[in-house]
């Protein structure tokens, strides 16, 4: 991206700008990367009247679409190891590489710095070329921080990036605290391309390995004592170390799985929360697709507490989990009954562990299908059009730390914008699985531009 500020433009178009006051507008007005007006074809040109307008050949003009939970720069080393430096030959051939089975890096040795920035320089087009303009990358270690700055200092990130730091948790809360305390650095540290994201925790396992924490023994475990599952970090050291980032100003997003994990990491933010109020910390429950109660649901809007969910991992591990669980797990990932609870949800999809497509997560958000299943899974929960789109948008921009600043194209908000082949409110969910990124914008700069 360009260092320099977009020049002044009007877009125009079929505007869906996430904005409950204007759902939608005929053209928008960018200055200096941000939007300046929103509203009639005449209101955007009179606010910058020797602008040039542009009017994207596309059927609806949407936010930049952003993911939640994806791990970007493991995703361009697997690009990195399938194709070298050339990078793949398409989209397709991308995205086919990049769900294969396996590890996103097979050398012997660690990536080098050169081998980090090659692989971002292959992986940030193609999310552009599916409408992405922004990720929260959840759990990155010095050396993966390290090249998002390195790229970012090259004028190579192209994508914004909510990074977050991994302590290591092996030895309790205390080393942690030293470690994240050394840095000298806070959650919102960086600028609107790069900004310092929260503290990842993982607090239990996963589902598909019967690691997750449930209230109940997992059925093949039933006469093991620790058949529940695993919590990696006993409570008492969780809650001290929440307390402390709640006090200093880091934020949190913990990797939490299961219902009763779900139970411990609330009853810790509650604890915390009567002496340092969490609303507006952006603390976050990261994949809480197990078992999560209405109790867990209405404890967490009322801390203000969101959830990163994932539609991919309910594609990919439904069927499984339903045959080892049973009927139950069909409500797993239960999006619209934390969004009826009060909670804002950001989407994405773990990739490269999980497809990380958005139009596959945006369909399967408002079908709920399932990888190898015969029927949807629980189809009352599935989202409509309007809240599987608020998901990659404002959803997710407030687990980026970001709301009101992105996530909706409405005066002050950035200008990152994605032309689609279709207009994703009024679009089958079919279809939406099948729309193209005619132009993606990041800051007023475009980013893709389809080759037909
Ligand atoms: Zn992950």
């Amino acid at each position: 991206m360009a260092k320099d500020p977009a020049s002044p433009q009007v877009i125009v178009g079929n505007v869906i700008t996430m904005d409950p006051e204007r759902p939608r507008a005929e053209a928008f007005a960018v200055d200096a990367g941000t939007v300046v007006a929103v509203g009639t074809e005449a209101e955007a040109r009179a606010a910058l009247p020797t602008a040039p307008v542009h009017a994207p050949e596309a059927a609806a003009i949407v936010p930049g679409l952003i993911d939640s939970h994806l791990h970007m720069q493991w995703a361009g080393l697997k690009l990195l190891e399938a194709f070298g430096e050339a990078g793949p030959p398409s989209l397709a051939a991308a995205f086919t590489a990049l769900e294969a089975d396996g590890r996103h890096w097979n050398g012997d040795a660690d990536p080098t710095l050169a081998e980090r920035l090659a692989a971002l320089r292959l992986i940030q087009p193609v999310l552009h070329g599916v409408g992405m303009v922004g990720v929260v990358d959840p759990a990155v270690v010095p050396a993966e921080m390290s090249a998002y700055v390195a790229a970012h200092n090259r004028g190579e990130l192209t994508m914004r990036v909510v990074p977050m730091p991994h302590p290591d948790l092996t030895g309790g809360a205390d080393p942690a605290i030293a470690a994240l305390d050394g840095i000298g650095a806070r959650t919102g540290l960086g600028d609107e391309t790069l900004r310092l994201g929260g503290v990842k925790v993982y607090f239990d396992g996963e589902g598909k390995n019967s690691t997750a924490l449930r209230r109940e023994p997992w059925p093949e475990k039933a006469d093991d004592p620790d058949g529940r599952g695993w919590q990696r970090l006993p409570n008492e050291e969780f809650r001290k170390l929440s307390a402390w980032c709640a006090r200093e100003g880091w934020s949190m997003g913990v990797h939490v799985v299961g219902g009763a994990g779900i139970d411990g990491v609330l009853d810790a933010w509650l604890a915390v929360d009567k002496e340092t109020p969490l609303a507006g910390l952006g603390f976050t429950l990261i994949h809480a697709y197990l078992e999560p109660s209405p109790a867990n649901m209405e404890l967490a809007a009322k801390l203000g507490v969101l959830v990163a969910a994932q539609p991919s991992i309910h594609w990919n591990n439904g069927v499984n989990l339903e045959a080892r669980l049973g009927p139950g797990a069909r409500e797993i990932n239960p999006m619209a009954a934390w969004i009826d609870a009060g909670v804002a949800v950001g989407g994405g999809s773990d990739g490269p562990y999980f497809p990380m497509d958005p139009r596959l997560g945006l369909w399967q958000a408002r079908t709920r299908e399932v990888a190898g299943g015969d029927e949807p899974q629980a189809p009352e929960l599935v989202l409509d059009a309007a809240a599987a789109l608020a998901l990659y948008t404002t959803g997710s921009a407030a687990v980026s730390l970001a709301a009101g600043r992105r996530g909706a194209l409405t005066p002050g908000q950035a200008a990152d914008w994605v032309a689609l082949s279709v207009d994703p409110l009024l679009a089958d969910p079919a279809a939406v699985r099948k729309m193209t990124a005619v132009e993606t914008a990041v800051g007023g700069t475009t980013v893709h531009t389809a080759t037909a």
